[in-house]
This record gives structure tokens, C-alpha cells and sequence, in this order.
């Protein structure tokens, strides 16, 4: 076994094992080595007091200042009271009944002391204050308690008790691990260094000749450095390894997992001339631009091969990214095969299939009359297709007669059996996960070609990090004749006025002939304000919260604690009848939302589609993908209650004829403040990519990861994926060379058990989630 996978139970006993899988998280010993110091007190430098923030558990390097032993007037017993200093600010420490920590804490003697930050009568205290003191001063009483920790690999680590002075503290840095107040930092430290010290030289995953290419240290060397280090520069040298370690784990599992996909087979799709494509494109009402030429040339060439294309599509809102789906799916219908599209909601699988079937026209009727020679059949299939619907839909895909089969979620179920898939298209993929495109193609020993398209910008490296086991192309460039959208935020507390400004500019808009969408972040009525979770489709939520990066990136930025505290947001149902009874009244308003049955959403939507409605007010349901070129107004109640991604996808639903588009973000959020900051950002560019670059250079490494990190440990400590640009890149290039050589990694076995640990782990799951 490599020594990294040892438990952390079999080398310090079994109560230090779990109190550190208890209060950490830390099973292995490779888990306890890679929990790293959150910084390095220095000998003789004190923490700064004064910036430590109440109710935080802290861990500081103070001197005891002041120490005094009283009796308790009503009742038996003493109080300590201990004062420590940084020089400048001050801490107050109190015991109750424990006189003994008199003999220790003398004036003079500097510690390390933890706790969580209090406030008592105007003074900061340290509740429940554990500390550890160094051994510096000649009155040192090191060795009082040999052997009370209960050293070495057999015996107990006794964490409870009292020792001073101890091994790990005898450098000028002293490292401050992240703590909790089951175990404080130094106990950690003992435990890092009972490990350390038993370890030897642990396999090294990163081979000696990757290590001299980018000027890296070995393992053991690191470990040493980051734990017990004697300089900075020592420090900077262990960080700068085992941060190139975190990517190169991830960069060689998605190397691993792209040469997987690489090696199975697939039917090349060669496609027809004078087929459906060629008809389809006869038909289209627009010239492709130049970015659609190129994709989907790129995706011609992937179809020829005998291998899966895996390729992602990211394109900006509305850059047109169906129509390039669409001609590939044609390609591999004009080939004999079928292809399906996966759609997150029901509204957007019906608006996929409606729209589909029109730009196809009468090429969309094979078997039925008046149908074109040589036609394809477009089939809907959803979580609520009626029975007998559903029993057609599933023969005609059985039988191959469906060519192109659209849908949500329900595609994917097992009863659905396909005659010949050759091509799944995901659209808007940041709402899926991997393991529903992994139903569909690890299925059968023949893999059908992947086309994933997503909205929803990302900054490069975070891409090669979360997608690297795909080509991507981009889309950039919008059609050409798009009008512009304008984007301005409506402070509705400070200026009531500009609201009504907004709803006179939505009569103007719907008086010209266009509609409108006013969007809010509630439903209304049912109890919870989470009510937006409503239900859809068995298992494609419309406006349930999926589980994605931009996502957890949005929800975060929307759940900011300055909103916490206020009203309620503002609801669906709400809306709607103040707008019909007031301002908008004598207009056609209807409602869209998640708690809707679907054939009630379906025709609602037809009938704004259609022209038959004027302002439609909805939740998220239509914040991906809805394409009605007539509308024109997109008020967002509340605004600042959705994260910079949303906006802008919700943004999107507009301009998207030949008339400018106008979005207006209405918020009651301070003027100063992160929220305005967020919304006037969105109102300043119409650039996604921007924007996202914006957004998550703002916030944590471990929200840009996902979603499932919340509370937990994330397996990126050192790296920063939106900083490590060279970091990623370079471990990208080691770590495909390496996997090229040498598929099976019979050859890097610490690599291999690396990578074991690594998809066992936090960050892997969330590759899986992509
Ligand atoms: P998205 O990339 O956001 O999914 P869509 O595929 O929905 O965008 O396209 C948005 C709209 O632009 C659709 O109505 C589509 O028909 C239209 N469109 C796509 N390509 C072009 C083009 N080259 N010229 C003009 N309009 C186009
Ligand atoms: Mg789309």
C-alpha cells in the first residue's frame, strides 16, 4: 500500500484517528499531509490583535501579560483571569476551577492560545481559550510530562492532554494549521510530525524528469517544507510542488478519461449530399456567420472519425448555437442514424422541437402525408408526453424511424431504446451532470458522437480544469442585423418613479407590437419562500436549482447576507395581478412558472410565441434558451436576488429580432454596495465572457468548483483556477504526454495511486458532474 493511503487510526490509535475524521475530515495519512498550514506564525512575532473578528474561531501568538487568581464571592471555587498582548491590543483568558494553568502561564511567556473571539463588558475574550506555549524562556518545563503524549506508532496520540513545548515548535516557523476547537493547531502539528516522522520517502507521483523540466522538488522534500519548514523561501518551494501536484492530478484524470473516450469505437457519419442537410440548408431564412461556418466544419471532420467526437460548443447568448446542432444532427440522419437532443426543461425541449420542425418544414414528414421524400420524423418525448403519445414516440425511435428525437431528461431512461443513436446533443449542459451523458453513451460497445453546448461563459482555465476531456469550440460572434439590448438598473427604493417609468416603457414596447417578459425570483403563495423549486418533469427541474458551476457561482452571489435580512422576494403570483389591475391593465398578461402543469406551460408559451400574449410574467423557468424574436422587454424584479450569469442569460431572451432590446434591473438595494456593484457590471457590458471573468474573480476557489463543496473539503488547496493559468497549462501538457506513453500508467504507479485518491475525492466528483 502506498504509506499515503494508511489510516490515520492504525498509525495514532484509533481516538486520534477520529477525532481528526470527526472535527477535519482526515482519514488517511495522505489526507493529514495535505492539510497544510493556513499561514507560519513567527518566532518572536506576535498576532495581530486588533483584527481578529468576534465569534471567529482564531488561533494567535500573544505574551501573557497580566495574571490573576480570584475567589468567587457567592459560591466556592477560583477564577483565572489571564491577560495576553500582542504589544498593543489585548485578550482576556478566564478559568473556572482550574488554578493549575497558574503554574504555566507566567508572565512574560509567549503561546500560541485558540478559541472562539467573544466580547465580554466591552473587552475581547477567548472563550474556552486552549493554548500551547513555546519553549523559549530558560524557565522552561519541557519534559514535565514526557511521554504523556503517548509517542510513537503503536500507542495512543493522547490529544487531550497538556504538553509543552514540544518538537514542532523548536523552528523560527511555526505553522497555524486550520483548527477547530476539537483540535487545536498544534495538536495537529504533533500528529503532522508523528507522521512525518515515521513516513520515510514516500512514492513520488510526479516522475524526476517532469519535476526537473519545471524546476520542482521532490515529494518528501515538499511535504517537509510545507510542514516543518526553517525559511519562507523553503515554504514557497513546497507550495509551488505540491500546487503543481493538484493540477496535474486533475489535468492526468482528464487526460485519462479523454484517451478512454479516444479508444471506443464509433460509426464515422460521413453524412449525404443532396439529403436532409442539403435541403435544410436551401431552406434556412439566414446566412450562417463565419463562427457557425468554422464550428460546424469542426464538427463534420469529429463525425468522420471512428472515434466519439466530445466536443463543447460555448457560444454567447443567442450567437446561434441550435442551428449548428441542428446541421449536425442532420448529418448524421443523412448518414442512416438518429440523434437526439437533450434538453434541462420541458419549455425548452417543446420550443427545440417546435422550432426544429418549422426550419425543417416539410422535411420533417417521413410516413406522413405530405411528407417529403426522403424526410426524417421529429419526436418530442418528456416526462409528461401522454401515454399513448409516449408508446409512439418509443417505436418510432425502436423502429429508426424517428431521425430526431428531442427532449428532457426522459430520454435517458432505459425503456427508451434507440435503433441506431449516432449523435446526443446537450444543450445548455451547465444544467446537466456527466452521468446523464454517460447513460446514453457508454450504453453499447459503439459510442455515439457528444455535442455540448453551453451559455454560459467560462474563463479558459477554468474550462481546461472542469471540461478538459473536451474540444471546445466558440462562439463569439452574434448574427449579424441583431439589434443591440440597453441595460439599466431601476433603483426602485431610491427613484419609485423610475418603476413607473418601467411600466410605461413596457406599454410603449407592447403598444409598438412587441412583448415583454417580467421575470421575479418567486413564485408566491405556497409557504417556503424556496417555492421557486417547483417540481417539472419527474427529473428535469425547470426552475429547481441544478447543480453546475455558474449555478452554485449565482446562487452564492444572489444569497449574499445583505439580503438575508429582508423582505420576502418579490412573487409570480404578486406581480401579475398588480400589474393587471394597474399598470398594466387592458394588456394581455399571463403567467409562466415551475408549479404549472406542463401542457399548461407548453401553451402558454405557444401562445407568446404566437403573439397572443403581451407581457408574460415568470420565474427562471424562461431564463435558458427561450427564443421569441418579437419580444423586447425584460424587466428582472429584484434583480440583485440573481447571481451575474442569470442576468445575463435572462438578458439574452431579448434583442433577438431586428428591434433593440431593453432589460431593466429593478433592485431596492443600497446604492453603495455589492449587490449594485453586481448589477451595474451586467448593465456596463454585453460581453458573457467579461462577465464571468468578473464574476469569479470575486469569490472563493471552492465556489468556482461547484456546488457540492459547500462544508466540505475541497481537493484544491494551492491551486487557484483562475490564477494558475501557467500552473494548469504546463501540468496539462506534462500530463497528456505522460498519459500518451503510457495509458494504463503501468509505468507511474505513485501516479496511479494518485489519481485513485484524487477521483475518490471532492474535486473528481465534480469532474464527474460535468
Ligand atoms: P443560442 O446560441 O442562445 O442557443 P439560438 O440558437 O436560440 O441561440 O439562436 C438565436 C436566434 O438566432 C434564433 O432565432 C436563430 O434562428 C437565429 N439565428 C441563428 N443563426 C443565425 C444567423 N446566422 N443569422 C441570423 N439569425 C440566426
Ligand atoms: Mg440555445
Amino acid at each position: 500500500m502506498d504509506p499515503l493511503d494508511e489510516p490515520l487510526a492504525a498509525l495514532l490509535g484509533p481516538a486520534t484517528g477520529k477525532a481528526l475524521s470527526k472535527a477535519l475530515g482526515l482519514a488517511t495519512v495522505g489526507d493529514l499531509l495535505h492539510h497544510y498550514p493556513r499561514r507560519y506564525a513567527e518566532r518572536g512575532e506576535l498576532t495581530d490583535l486588533a483584527a481578529l473578528q468576534i465569534d471567529e474561531y482564531v488561533t494567535v501568538m500573544a505574551r501573557v501579560e497580566r495574571v490573576e487568581k480570584r475567589h468567587m464571592k457567592n459560591r466556592k471555587g477560583s477564577i483565572l483571569d489571564v491577560v495576553v498582548t500582542d504589544g498593543v491590543g489585548r485578550l482576556s483568558l478566564t478559568w473556572f476551577n482550574q488554578p493549575w494553568h497558574l503554574k504555566k502561564l507566567t508572565v512574560g511567556r509567549v503561546g500560541l492560545f485558540s478559541g472562539k473571539v467573544g466580547a465580554y463588558r466591552g473587552t475581547r475574550q477567548l472563550a474556552n481559550a486552549d493554548y500551547q506555549l513555546m519553549a523559549d524562556t530558560a524557565a522552561d518545563d519541557a519534559g514535565d510530562h514526557a511521554g504523556e503524549g503517548g509517542v510513537g506508532p503503536l500507542g495512543e496520540v493522547d490529544l487531550s492532554a497538556e504538553l509543552d513545548a514540544v518538537a514542532e515548535f523548536t523552528g523560527t516557523l511555526i505553522p497555524v494549521y486550520p483548527a477547530t476547537a476539537a483540535i487545536p493547531t498544534w495538536k495537529i502539528a504533533r500528529c503532522v510530525g508523528m507522521v512525518l516522522d515515521t513516513l520515510g520517502q514516500p512514492p513520488d507521483p510526479l516522475p524526476s524528469d517532469v519535476r526537473g523540466r519545471q524546476g520542482l522538488i521532490g515529494l518528501h522534500e515538499a511535504l517537509m517544507g510545507i510542514h516543518r519548514p526553517s525559511t519562507r523561501e523553503e515554504v514557497e518551494q513546497a507550495r509551488d510542488r505540491l500546487r503543481f501536484d493538484e493540477a496535474f492530478v486533475l489535468q492526468a484524470v482528464l487526460a485519462g478519461r479523454r484517451a478512454a473516450i479516444d479508444a471506443r469505437p464509433a460509426v464515422p457519419r460521413p453524412g449525404r449530399a443532396d439529403r436532409l442537410l442539403a435541403g435544410f440548408d436551401a431552406r434556412l431564412p439566414f446566412t450562417l456567420t463565419e463562427g457557425q461556418v468554422q464550428v460546424c466544419e469542426q464538427i463534420a471532420t469529429d463525425l468522420l472519425r471512428g472515434h466519439p467526437m466530445h466536443r463543447l460548443l460555448q457560444g454567447e447568448v443567442g450567437s446561434g448555437k441550435t442551428v449548428v446542432a441542428v446541421r449536425a444532427m442532420l448529418t448524421v440522419v443523412d448518414s442512416g442514424g438518429q440523434a437526439a437532443l437533450l434538453a434541462p426543461t420541458e419549455v425548452l425541449a417543446q420550443q427545440h422541437h417546435r422550432s426544429i420542425t418549422e426550419l425543417l418544414g416539410p422535411l420533417a414528414g417521413r410516413g406522413m402525408l405530405g411528407g417529403a421524400d426522403g424526410g426524417t420524423q421529429v419526436v418530442l418525448l418528456t416526462g409528461s408526453t401522454p401515454a399513448a403519445a409516449r408508446r409512439k414516440a418509443l417505436l418510432d425511435i425502436i423502429s429508426g424511424d424517428a431521425g430526431i428525437i428531442i427532449g428532457t431528461h426522459a430520454l435517458l431512461e432505459d425503456v427508451v431504446q434507440y435503433h441506431d443513436l449516432g449523435l446526443l446533443v446537450v444543450d445548455e449542459q451547465h444544467r446537466f451532470g456527466v452521468e446523464q451523458r454517460s447513460a446514453l453513451t457508454e450504453r453499447g460497445e459503439v459510442s455515439p458522437h457528444v455535442l455540448v453546448m453551453t451559455a454560459t461563459p467560462i474563463p479558459r482555465t477554468v474550462a481546461m480544469t472542469v471540461f478538459g476531456d473536451l474540444e471546445v469550440s466558440v462562439l463569439r460572434e452574434l448574427p449579424k442585423g441583431r439589434s443591440s439590448i440597453s441595460t439599466h438598473v431601476v433603483p426602485s427604493a431610491q427613484k419609485p418613479h423610475f418603476m413607473e417609468r418601467t411600466w410605461q416603457r413596457v406599454r410603449e414596447e407592447v403598444e409598438a407590437g412587441h412583448q415583454a417578459y417580467v421575470v421575479c425570483p418567486r413564485i408566491g403563495e405556497a409557504s417556503s419562500p424556496d417555492d421557486a423549486v417547483a417540481p417539472d418533469d419527474a427529473v428535469a427541474p425547470d426552475d429547481a436549482v441544478a447543480s453546475d458551476v455558474s449555478r452554485a457561482v449565482d446562487e452564492l452571489a444572489a444569497d449574499g447576507s445583505e439580503t438575508t435580512a429582508r423582505r420576502p422576494p418579490v412573487a409570480v403570483l404578486d406581480v401579475l395581478p398588480m400589474l393587471v389591475e394597474g399598470p398594466l391593465a387592458g394588456l394581455r398578461v399571463e403567467m409562466l412558472h415551475g408549479r404549472m402543469k406542463p401542457d399548461e406551460k407548453d401553451s402558454v408559451m405557444r401562445e407568446f410565441a404566437a403573439g397572443g400574449i403581451d407581457v408574460l410574467v415568470a420565474t427562471t423557468v424562461i431564463e435558458v434558451g427561450v427564443d421569441v424574436a418579437n419580444a423586447t422587454v425584460m424587466v428582472v424584479m429584484d434583480a440583485d436576488r440573481f447571481g451575474v450569469s442569470q442576468l445575463h442569460q435572462l438578458r439574452g431572451r431579448v434583442g433577438r429580432g431586428t428591434a433593440p432590446g431593453l432589460c431593466l434591473l429593478v433592485t431596492d438595494a443600497p446604492g453603495e454596495g455589492p449587490a449594485r456593484t453586481r448589477l451595474d457590471a451586467v448593465a456596463a457590458t454585453l460581453d458573457g465572457f467579461e462577465l464571468s471573468r468578473l464574476d469569479l474573480m470575486q469569490r472563493r476557489e471552492g465556489d468556482v468548483l461547484g456546488a457540492e463543496q459547500s462544508g466540505r473539503r475541497s481537493s484544491l488547496r494551492l491551486l487557484s483556477v483562475l490564477r494558475d493559468e501557467q500552473v494548469i497549462a504546463a501540468a496539462r501538457d506534462e500530463a497528456i504526454t505522460i498519459i500518451a506513453a503510457d495509458p494504463s500508467l503501468a509505468e507511474h504507479s505513485a501516479l496511479e495511486a494518485a489519481l485513485g485518491r484524487a477521483t475518490a475525492d471532492e474535486a473528481a466528483r465534480f469532474i464527474d458532474k460535468t
